[in-house]
């Protein structure tokens, strides 16, 4: 079942989402060489406490996960793309991060992930990062009512295409508002003009992510963390986004320098 959601309850998962985007930004600066992924474990629970917020990760057990999982960000490192579990791990130069994290502010619930290269950039990683952040975009632009389903995840997969990267359609975007995870599914490529009819109050979460080589995945004995199957590094892009009667609502974007994405 699709629950829309009225203006109000969409300024409420704004509030949400504006948290999760800043604490997202704030990781991003810590994330240096020589930093310890625990650290930026750390730094997420501390501000998800001071604010009051309640992390969805926190004891989540998933089908897909050996839960219950005990940290309150997913961070995934070079080929590790979903669900990396936080451990013990200094940060090199060159690390592909990616940070993902969803919390649950008075009731409602955002979700957002960003990718980053810490100190020394190689070109391929950071075009890989450009074309998941280019599909996100792509598809929040046909976040509209009118629209169907089948467009976003068609504008997803035309960008991956366009970049030459496979596309993995066991994980992709999904409902949110009062949990994190709600119907519907949203896969990384599809057919448009199919799926369900995109209306006012819709709330989703928007998630391309690429490997460079592969649409495979294997996970680590760790049983959450997923990587790609041929060791080829992963970049990870999501937003919460409310469809409107006019233009969509980016919820996790952040206004301001620190917004990246
Ligand atoms: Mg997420
Ligand atoms: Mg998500």
């Amino acid at each position: 079942m699709i629950e829309h959601k009225s203006p109000v309850d969409i300024e409420r998962m704004r509030v949400t989402g504006q948290f999760v985007g800043q604490v997202l930004a704030e990781l991003a600066d810590l994330a240096e060489v020589g930093v310890d992924l625990l650290d930026l474990e750390q730094h997420a629970r501390r501000r998800i406490k001071e604010r009051g917020a309640t992390s969805c990760y926190w004891d989540y057990e998933p089908s897909f996960g050996k839960g219950p999982f005990r940290n309150v960000v997913c961070l995934s490192v070079n080929d590790a793309v979903l669900h990396g579990l936080p451990h013990r791990y200094k940060l090199r130069d060159g690390d592909l991060l990616t940070m993902d994290m969803a919390v649950t502010v008075d009731g409602w619930s955002a979700d957002s992930a960003r990718s980053v290269v810490v100190g020394t950039p190689s070109a391929e990683d950071l075009r890989l990062i450009e074309a998941t952040e280019t599909a996100l975009d792509a598809a929040i632009e046909v976040a509209r009512p009118g629209n169907k389903l089948g467009d976003i995840s068609a504008a997803i997969g035309a960008v991956a295409a366009a970049y030459g990267y496979p596309v993995n359609l066991e994980f992709g975007g999904h409902g949110i508002g009062r949990t994190m995870h709600e119907d519907p599914h949203i896969p990384n490529d599809g057919r448009p003009g199919r799926g369900w009819k995109l209306r006012p109050g819709l709330t989703i979460a928007i998630e391309p992510w690429f490997a460079a080589g592969t649409d495979r995945i294997v996970y680590d004995p760790d049983g959450w963390t997923i990587r790609s199957a041929d060791g080829s590094r992963a970049a990870h892009s999501e937003h919460t986004v409310a469809v409107t009667e006019s233009d969509p609502i980016v919820l996790t974007r952040i206004d301001g320098p620190k917004d990246a994405s």
